[in-house]
């Protein structure tokens, strides 16, 4: 009997029927990532469902020599909970250890398969937001935003994952359980093991449950949409509304092609200002009080104010809840509108926020010219100094260009990147994806390090191997 079968044998009595699945039609929905980019194997798809259970798991994988592929919602942008082909690796999902275990005031300890809507949901039936969101929230799950340090579109004024945990829970090489929930504010019993679960993909240990910091819910918002010149008008009119209120949450950028490429693919869609401009920010400020100034005056008082300062071209504000929703749809349907276009390769990339408006005027002309007939722009989280950096294949023989020159092109684009003290993965990961880039462009120094913590933590190499690093 192979070793996967024998641990699949010790599993069975204590996981139960619903905790070891073998047949290939379980498993195989979990096989492929959400891009459709890679597809795996695997002998088996465990489903703990508590934090004892994983660390039975884990304890028989040592044993056996059987690598593990944690799970959460499978939304990976980097082939991060995807198994490699050989068939040797189980997936192991989270997704049964599903409660919120406690909300008190301010924070939440959710187990590692709470879908981040139902976090959402929970909060708010208390008078309570978790405000980190993205466009996968209705699969991704705490566990796995934890293990990427997810960003999303709120990352401005609440930080990403890592400013929103305050304590992991995880089971670590033989099976031993790290607590971390009770959230201290201080604690300095040397290394920071929470933190550095986040954002480790997978590759120390496995989160069972995370404790986060919860804000007070929304009371008011006002959603606008801005027309302007360039991305450093945009970083100009975002510093003018910073020193003028915190209310600001959300500013996103977009340039017109992209605009226009969505009015074009998704339907229902119409520009929210008449006339076009070289680049539209969406804008959102909310209130959590009824003694703060209403958000909807508020802003309009800053951006007719910003007018006459010259920092924006047009303006408007949603009229109704409605409307609002509609502005955020054309942000969120950028990547599916592009890809109807035709193909492009994507990069999440960040550099200092000062530098951003330079960089994506720059690396865009350097990558237009040195490949002919390729079309580069970047949209997203400007105030983050954060875009996805898009680069559209030539019209003509799309599919051969991206085989023959894709790699080349992305590569390029790392450089820039690497040359502008930025990072070639500002939000989705490292995952099967970047790792050869990660390797490429790293300094000694953080391949030194990232290499000695996977190596201790994770002695037997079961945890997620083949991704990040090894
Ligand atoms: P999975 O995809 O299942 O796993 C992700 C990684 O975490 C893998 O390496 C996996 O092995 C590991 N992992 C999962 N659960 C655990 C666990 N319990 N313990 C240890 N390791 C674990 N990301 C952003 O940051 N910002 C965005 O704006 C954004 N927008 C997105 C929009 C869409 C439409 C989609 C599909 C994805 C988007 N993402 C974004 C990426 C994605 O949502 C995040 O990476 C998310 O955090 C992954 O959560 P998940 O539960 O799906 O994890």
């Amino acid at each position: 009997m192979s070793s996967a079968a024998q641990m699949i044998e010790r599993l069975r009595p204590s996981l139960g029927a619903r905790g070891v699945l073998t047949d290939s039609s379980d498993i195989h929905p979990w096989l492929t990532d959400w891009r459709g980019k890679w597809t795996g194997r695997a002998a088996a798809l465990l489903q703990p469902a508590s934090t004892d259970e994983v660390a039975d798991v884990v304890r028989l994988a040592e044993e056996y020599g059987v690598p593990l592929v944690p799970q959460g919602g499978n939304t990976s942008m980097v082939g991060g909970a995807t198994p490699d082909a050989s068939g040797a690796c189980m997936l192991l999902s989270l997704r049964r250890l599903n409660k919120v275990r406690s909300i008190g005031d301010g924070v939440a300890v959710a187990e590692a398969g709470v879908i981040l809507a139902d976090l959402q949901a929970t909060a708010l039936e208390r008078g309570q937001r978790f405000p980190l969101t993205l466009g996968a929230h209705g699969s991704a799950t705490v566990g796995g935003l934890a293990s990427t340090n997810a960003g999303g579109t709120q990352v401005l004024r609440f930080g990403t994952m890592r400013q929103l945990v305050t304590g992991v829970e995880a089971v670590l090489s033989g099976g031993l359980v790290h607590d971390g929930l009770a959230g201290l504010k201080k604690d300095n019993r040397g290394y920071a093991l929470d933190q550095l679960l986040v954002g480790a993909e997978g590759t120390l240990g496995v989160i069972t449950a995370v404790a986060v910091r919860l804000v007070p819910a929304v009371r008011d918002r006002a959603v606008a949409w801005v027309g302007l010149a360039s991305p450093q008008q945009g970083l100009d009119l975002l510093r003018f509304l910073q020193a003028h209120t915190d209310a600001v949450e959300g500013f996103e950028i977009l340039p017109q092609d992209s605009l226009d490429r969505v009015l074009r693919y998704i339907p229902d869609t119409r520009a929210p200002l008449t006339g076009t401009h070289p680049w539209h920010v969406l804008i959102e400020a909310t209130s959590t009080s009824d003694r703060a100034q209403a958000p909807g005056p508020l802003l309009q008082n800053l951006l007719a104010a910003a007018l006459d300062a010259g920092l924006l071209a047009d303006a408007t504000i949603a009229a109704s809840d409605t409307q609002a929703e509609a502005f955020w749809r054309i942000r969120h349907s950028i990547s599916e509108a592009e890809k109807r276009d035709g193909p492009a390769l994507q990069h999440d990339i960040s550099v200092p926020v000062g530098a951003m408006p330079r960089f994506m005027i720059e690396a865009a002309a350097a990558v237009e010219k040195a490949f002919p007939g390729t079309d580069a722009s970047g949209f997203g989280h400007l105030g983050d100094g954060n875009v996805h950096f898009h680069v559209r294949a030539p019209a003509h023989g799309a599919a051969a260009w991206m085989e023959q020159e894709g790699s080349a092109a992305s590569r390029l684009v790392h450089d820039l990147v690497t040359e502008a003290g930025g990072s070639i993965s500002a939000e989705h990961g490292i995952g099967q994806m970047k790792r050869e880039e990660l390797q490429r462009l790293s300094s000694p120094a953080r391949l030194f390090a990232l290499g000695a913590i996977k190596r201790a933590m994770d002695p037997h190499n079961i945890f997620n191997p083949g991704k990040l690093i090894d």
